[in-house]
């Protein structure tokens, strides 16, 4: 699909639709739908700044491209003034007091945000079900999860209700979704664009990332949100991607794919096949396959869920209902924490804050999560080692289609193993993107 964004400034410039349209006809469509997309609508800012972009267009005076284009925001981004819940009962009432570099760069571009997104409480989850607001429902069937955690992104680009969302990715949480719902999603390099602002979830892997419908339209947004930030000092300055760069394809010789990741029982014979075929197709165009060694599945698995929990479960000893978030009184102090913490977070959020300060513990750190960064730095090792041989890495999103809404809610286990295509390439923080499945030529 060509450029939406592109397409929808030719449209304001040419005078084919106001910009106030184009706002009032999306807000309409989230309003209406019943995905469970929604946790909050911006419609008053939204509306504002569409006057000010037709005010300037009535002048004759220029925008930029990004101006006017109504967007969607994850509810984990700080945005000044709005509701931001990360879907939790903790938070609910929680509104930010700034707002987040990657958001606030959209802004000085003339984007608009229209909607705060449903997604799993903190970043937790592959379905977007672990949510406040109700489960969010699959673009193309109801009855399906949306993939998670930024599944409410996911599913407003799937179904035009925005033209982009800005999503968050830790393990995975862009990739998944935009898989589920067939369009595009990318986890950049880490550090590329700046996570101040982004409620942390696993800080050594968390990343800002856009979903959209065109590779061009990722390419612009990434452009817009990149670059270094004096508030993260995990970010780094990054060159801009010309189009030139992602129109052509002529750069690509060799191609690589992880052999146990296809010969595996966990793999839906259904996907193992459009995966080998989209192979088959490659090697027809003159690009050179090479099937590569990885890490096996668990070991993938329980490295990222050990070391993300383990952060998460530090990120988050910050809301105890002291600065953030619903307060629950009880006799003292040790006692307020404990209610406001056990009555506030979901059963998952509470699973991985017990699991990871049980990895972080005197008597277990050594064995668990000392070994875990090892096997990060393995993995990454062998990530170097391959991309001597290969210019990118081939693989599914996920090894079956979305599951029912419900079924992975009982079994946490099930989920997690999920993840198993997405979390290698987090641990070793490199950039990944999400096509949909079918377009791969
Ligand atoms: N599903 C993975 C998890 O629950 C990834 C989530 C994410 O990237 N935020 O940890």
């Amino acid at each position: 699909m060509d450029s939406q964004i592109k397409h929808l400034h030719q449209q304001l410039v040419n005078k084919q639709i106001t910009c106030t349209k184009l706002i009032q006809e999306k807000l309409d469509l989230l309003q209406k739908n019943t995905h469970n997309t929604v946790n909050s609508l911006l419609n008053k800012s939204a509306l504002a700044s569409a006057a000010k972009v037709d005010a300037k267009l009535k002048n004759g005076e220029k925008i930029g491209l990004l101006e006017g284009i109504p967007f969607g925001v994850k509810d984990v981004y700080m945005l000044q003034g709005t509701f931001t819940t990360a879907s939790s009962e903790l938070l609910k009432n929680y509104k930010s007091p700034y707002t987040a570099t990657a958001i606030q760069k959209l802004l000085d571009a003339g984007a608009i945000p229209i909607v705060k997104e449903n997604c799993d409480s903190f970043g937790h989850g592959s379905s977007s079900e672990n949510t406040i607001f109700g489960a969010v429902k699959n673009a193309l069937n109801i009855e399906l999860v949306a993939g998670g955690s930024s599944g409410g992104s996911a599913v407003n680009v799937a179904k035009d209700f925005t033209v982009f969302s800005i999503g968050g990715d830790t393990g995975g949480s862009i990739r998944q979704p935009a898989g589920y719902n067939k369009i595009y999603g990318l986890k950049p390099t880490y550090g590329r664009i700046s996570r101040y602002g982004l409620m942390a979830y696993a800080s050594s892997t968390d990343c800002v990332g856009p979903l959209a419908k065109s590779v061009e339209d990722i390419r612009i947004i990434l452009n817009a949100m990149s670059g270094k930030d004096a508030k993260d000092q995990t970010s780094i300055n990054s060159k801009e991607i010309d189009k030139k760069a992602i129109s052509d394809g002529k750069s690509v010789k060799t191609i690589g794919y992880f052999k146990n990741f296809i010969e595996n029982d966990a793999i839906d014979a259904e996907v193992k096949a459009d995966f080998l075929a989209s192979i088959e197709k490659i090697k027809t165009s003159g690009i050179e396959v090479k099937a590569l060694d990885f890490f096996k599945s668990d070991i993938l698995v329980s490295t990222y869920y050990t070391l993300a929990m383990a952060e998460t479960a530090s990120n988050l000893s910050r809301l105890d209902g002291t600065n953030y978030g619903n307060r629950i009184e009880a006799d003292n102090l040790i006692e307020t924490y404990a209610l406001t913490r056990s009555e506030n977070f979901s059963e998952e959020t509470k699973r991985r804050i017990v699991g990871g300060n049980q990895v972080l513990s005197q008597g277990f750190s050594d064995e668990i999560y000392l070994k875990s960064l090892a096997l990060r730095d393995q993995i990454s090792a062998n990530f170097d080692q391959d991309f001597k041989e290969v210019d990118l890495i081939l693989s599914p999103v996920t090894p079956s289609e979305p599951p029912k809404i419900g079924e992975s809610l009982k079994d946490p286990h099930a989920m997690y193993l999920s993840d198993v295509y997405t979390v290698g390439f987090s641990l070793g923080q490199l950039p990944t993107l999400t096509v949909p499945q079918g377009t791969v030529t």
